[in-house]
């Protein structure tokens, strides 16, 4: 797969309910498709935990999903220091194995959505600068 896209999303799971892929798999199970749409998951204590293997086109960005990874953080806006620390390592992997794609949030390539909630871009900048948590 040509990964030009490295997208983040979140779970969108209530007060904090610390959901984890087995959930999603299930979520997405019962949506009707093979599964997790996700390559990675990040939980609340910033354990990570994988979807989909990285050459099964995902299912998470409407019209992009041939040409994208994508990461689930769990929760709705605000994300723990732990959960932004596993990002950027789960990002550096990324960049490192596929250089010329870009890191960018759900609403980037889907103008409908608000999905994960915080500047991706500007973090992911800010991230590379201080190698880690900002
Ligand atoms: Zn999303």
């Amino acid at each position: 797969m040509d990964v030009i896209y490295l997208v983040v999303h979140c779970s969108e799971s209530p007060k904090g309910r610390d959901d984890s892929a087995a959930d999603i798999h299930r979520w997405h199970k019962q949506r009707g498709w093979d599964g997790i749409g996700y390559h990675k998951v990040i939980r609340r204590d910033g354990s990570k935990e994988n979807g989909r293997p990285e050459f099964w086109v995902g299912a998470h960005v409407q019209g992009s999903n041939t040409v994208s990874l994508g990461v689930c953080l769990i929760g709705t806006a605000h994300f723990t220091k732990e959960q932004y620390q596993s990002l950027y390592e789960v990002m550096m992997d990324w960049t490192t194995r596929y250089p010329y794609a870009h890191v960018v949030g759900h609403y980037d390539k889907d103008k409908g959505k608000t999905c994960p909630n915080f500047d991706v871009v500007k973090w992911w900048q800010q991230a590379k600068d201080n190698e880690g948590v900002v």
